[in-house]
């Protein structure tokens, strides 16, 4: 079923949909821009529709909204410890198919990849509704057809501007909004079928092969260890752990989780000074190769999506498409 609505219509919709949910899409970000004085679009809580940025790709992924950067765990004193406590609200968010691609990524690290799922990323997990933005025209970087993830059926309704409306394909219709604020009308979401840039992963990849190709010290050489990329990346999933102990009282405290970059130094460090990726060569291959070979060893699909954001936030332009496609030619150079 489809919906048309006024802007008017769709944030009356929105007012009672926030006394559910809280309601994340990407929104712009004044003065957070890498250069001082510029902006960004990053995901934000709405109030209005006119909130929500369209027309460009968010720097940041939606993964913040459910998987927080710094998330504290318990809190504890000597002798007891708590649980802090959850919003009960739901979170709805906007995002693209690729995004939404990529929560199944995460899905598959947190909630499948061991005896149990990960507790505190289902609580939140599990409260959360899709909105999907209509995708008509690829950005620059994208290279989302190539990975499979241009198109989705997996969301509550769509959503996309046109003509001064907002028109919506709705699946689940959340708490009956959809239909007691819009005009019925037929709607087929648009995505994206062709992306400027192609990306080749190699199948059937020998690993002895490449494991020492000249390729990986190029990158290593390039690679300034900054972690962008990781932390644009709305598959990556890697946190460490942080005790903070309260400067008035340092019995008491709380533990944190926070995000952390397979690319920064100390990742690998371990007890006894063992490190198992020193070289940034090592962390580059390490990083590419669980991207778009090991991940789908064990899960039967890529773990990158294709979203193009670690091309756009790399500060010394490197460009993992391009890096892929080299990772091919590389595997018919040494065939
Ligand atoms: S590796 Fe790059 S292109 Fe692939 S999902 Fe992560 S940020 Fe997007
Ligand atoms: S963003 Fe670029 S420079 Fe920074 S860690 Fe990633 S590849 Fe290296």
């Amino acid at each position: 079923m489809g919906f048309v609505f006024s802007p008017a219509a769709f944030n009356l919709l929105l007012q009672e949909l926030k006394k559910d949910f809280k309601v994340y899409a990407p929104v712009l970000l004044k003065g957070k821009g890498r250069f001082s004085d510029t902006d960004t679009v990053g995901y934000g809580e709405i109030n209005k529709i006119e909130d929500v940025v369209f027309d460009s790709k968010s720097y940041f992924s939606p993964k913040e909204t459910f998987y927080p950067i710094n998330q504290t765990l318990f809190y504890f004193t000597e002798d007891e410890y708590r649980e802090p406590k959850i919003d009960p609200k739901g979170i709805v968010v906007f995002l693209r198919s690729c995004d939404i691609h990529a929560v199944q990524r995460l899905d598959k690290i947190m909630l499948e990849n061991g005896p149990a799922p990960d507790y505190y990323y289902k609580q939140l997990r599990d409260k959360l509704k899709f909105i999907l933005m209509d995708c008509p025209l690829s950005f620059d970087s994208c290279f989302c057809v190539s990975m499979g993830t241009n198109r989705t059926d997996n969301y509550s309704a769509s959503i996309r501007p046109e003509n001064g409306s907002y028109l919506c394909h709705v699946q689940e219709d959340i708490n009956g909004l959809f239909a007691s604020f819009g005009q019925p009308q037929e709607v087929t979401p648009l995505y994206v079928t062709e992306n400027k840039i192609t990306v080749n992963v190699p199948a059937n990849l020998d690993l002895s092969a490449i494991i020492d190709h000249p390729i990986w010290q190029e990158y290593g050489r390039r690679c300034v260890s900054c972690g962008r990329c990781n932390t644009s990346c709305p598959t990556c999933s890697c946190f460490t752990m942080q005790d903070i102990f309260y400067q008035d009282n340092p019995k008491c405290g709380e533990r944190r989780r926070v995000w952390a970059s397979c690319q920064i130094d100390g990742f690998t460090d371990m007890a006894g000074g063992h490190s198992f990726r020193r070289e940034q060569s090592q962390r580059m291959r390490f990083k590419v190769l669980h991207k778009v070979y090991d991940f789908k060893e064990r899960f039967g699909i890529h773990m990158c999506v294709g979203c193009g954001r670690c091309d756009d936030v790399c500060p010394e332009y490197i460009s993992f498409s391009r890096c892929v496609n080299k990772l091919a030619e590389a595997v018919q150079e040494v065939k």
